[in-house]
């Protein structure tokens, strides 16, 4: 039997889902952000809150300064950004120049056949997608 899950706290995820449906934007305006198995999420992450949240999570027995902290604050009930809700503190979206993402909000698509994601970074503005950062285990410039 499959098991599924909204992802609301990283760390106990792996012991009790097999899917993993991540919800950025909040707990009442938060949509689905990313969809894909256990093992895929924690290996590749792609949309930036993902990484951003992996990222944040201490390991044991491997001690580091400091944990990466996701910017600024989620997003205002009222006064949701016209775009991707996930853009007013994404660093990605600056270092790849993700110009659609702040007024087209990005739709959850498949970049695998069990992989979806909503970012732009794997999707045009006219819902093709044709470009991605390359993904691990690629080589980059083909
Ligand atoms: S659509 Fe743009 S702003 Fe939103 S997560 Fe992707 S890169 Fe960041």
């Amino acid at each position: 039997m499959r098991r599924a899950c909204v992802l609301i706290a990283l760390v106990a995820v792996p012991a009790f889902a097999d899917t993993v449906y991540l919800r950025g934007g909040g707990r009442i305006t938060g949509e689905i952000i990313e969809q894909t198995d256990v093992h895929n999420l924690f290996r590749q992450p792609l949309h930036p809150y993902t990484q951003g949240l992996i990222g944040s999570v201490p390991i044991l027995r491997q001690p580091v300064d400091e944990l990466s902290v996701i910017p600024g604050v989620v997003p205002n009930l009222i006064d949701l950004p016209e775009g991707c809700r996930f853009a007013p503190r994404c660093s990605a979206r600056a270092e790849y120049d993700v110009r659609p993402a702040s007024e087209v909000h990005p739709s959850l698509r498949p970049v695998s056949s069990d992989h979806t994601v909503r970012c732009w970074l794997y999707h045009s503005s006219d819902e093709t997608p044709d470009w991605r950062p390359p993904l691990a285990g690629e080589a980059s410039g083909s």
